[in-house]
């Protein structure tokens, strides 16, 4: 079976989100094929052991190489203008594969302190039982990225724009301060998505995904991917494919097709996401909207330059506390109550007593998750629709 390139190296953002990647079969399909199998064929013993000696390129078995994960991985390689992609099972496997593959017993990561809860969980529950420590510090505090470092220090890891708070890390700075320390800068842009914020052009080493959110963007699949250069990534590929880790070639194939709308998706989230937080600024019963697309964000200015647009995720806090943001959580008639974001359906959630409900009020305090905090990550429902189911409840309080 022979496969036809489809690629072009100087195609735009929009194009790569399209095409990047594609190889058709023999058959001529126009859309991506699936290749639902565990295991290839050799027409020979010979071709066989040159497979396995990587002497001859090729498939051997859906664990190392899949054709429909392959092409998945260049596309979202292409998009975020790195070298090479990984696929993974999920979010949380892109990170843990990271993790092993990098770091080894004794060693060090400065995190910032408001990342995804299972990511804190994977570093204080399992990478300190191998001995890695950890240090957190606040993803604005440049100071502190720098003063935290040790000798041991391989690996700086953050999140921007931070979740529920929407705070922002200048990336190209925290880079800077990774590299003079001799560590690799990692950033999960899961919030972004390449088609708003591209980190390895300002200095990461290697950006993270899960799939899971924006890039599938319909909810339906559970998976991830790690880019980077070939370097940083021989490690990570090879922990995939002997660890086994890998993404299911059916799931590649939804998030081949949720990067062929990326572009339009981000943008139509971005743009309903502003308008929703402009409105939820005027009304009186909200104190505060946490959205870096309001020019009276702080980071309004870096979010203009780091990132395309200001993405769909923002947190507002309600006047009454918790009994208050209850209310509008279940005053609403659409919007899905549901800790889960990067849906074209709208979601709702009340941090302080779901996803951030394991940690201590102290910590809630310093990381300016209130009682009244909601989050709300905006989909593409119709902007009229929206306020009114938001309205329901902000009447009653
Ligand atoms: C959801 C999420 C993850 C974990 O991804 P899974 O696909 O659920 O494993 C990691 N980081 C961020 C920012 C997330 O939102």
């Amino acid at each position: 079976m022979s496969d036809f390139d489809i690629n072009a190296d100087d195609w735009g953002l929009e194009t790569l989100a399209v095409r990047a990647g594609q190889t058709r079969s023999h058959e001529g399909e126009h859309s991506e094929a699936i290749y639902p199998t565990s295991s290839f064929v050799f027409g020979s013993a010979a071709e066989a052991a040159a497979r396995f000696s990587g002497a001859v390129p090729g498939n051997v078995y859906s664990r190392f190489t899949n054709p429909t994960v392959r092409m998945f991985e260049q596309r979202i390689a292409a998009l975020e203008g790195g070298e090479q992609a990984v696929a993974t099972a999920s979010g949380m496997a892109a990170i843990l594969s990271t993790c092993m593959a990098l770091m080894a017993a004794g060693d060090h990561i400065v995190a910032s302190r408001n990342i995804f809860g299972s990511t804190t969980n994977l570093f204080e529950k399992y990478l300190k039982k191998f001995g890695v420590s950890i240090s957190y510090v606040d993803l604005k505090d440049y100071e502190a990225w720098s003063s935290a470092a040790t000798e041991n220090t391989k690996l700086y890891f953050l999140e921007t724009p931070s979740n529920p708070i929407c705070e922002l890390g200048d990336i190209q700075k925290i880079a800077d301060i990774a590299h003079s320390k001799g560590a690799k800068l990692v950033v999960d842009n899961c919030f972004c998505t390449p088609a708003l914020q591209r980190p390895l052009m300002m200095g990461a080493d290697i950006v993270i995904h899960s799939a899971t959110k924006y890039l599938d963007g319909q909810g339906r699949c559970v998976g991830g991917v790690v880019v980077g250069n070939h370097q940083d990534m021989e490690q990570v590929v090879g922990f995939v494919r002997t660890c086994g880790p890998s993404l299911s070639p059916f799931n590649a194939w939804v998030f081949l097709k949720g990067l062929e709308t990326l572009n339009l998706r981000m943008k139509a989230h971005s743009e309903n996401a502003l308008a929703l937080a402009e409105w939820l600024a005027q009304q009186p019963q909200v104190e505060k909207v946490n959205y870096s697309g309001l020019a009276s964000h702080p980071d309004h200015e870096l979010a203009k330059t780091q990132q395309k647009a200001f993405g769909a995720v923002l947190s507002i806090e309600v006047r009454g506390g918790k009994e208050s943001a209850w209310t509008v959580i279940d005053s609403t008639q659409m919007i899905s109550i549901t800790a889960n974001l990067g849906d074209v359906k709208s979601t709702i959630t009340h941090p302080a007593t779901t996803t951030h409900a394991r940690i201590t009020q102290d910590e809630r305090d310093a990381a300016g998750i209130r009682d009244g905090l909601i989050r709300i990550a905006v989909g593409l429902e119709t902007l009229e629709d929206l306020k009114a189911d938001l309205a329901r409840g902000l009447a009653k309080i």
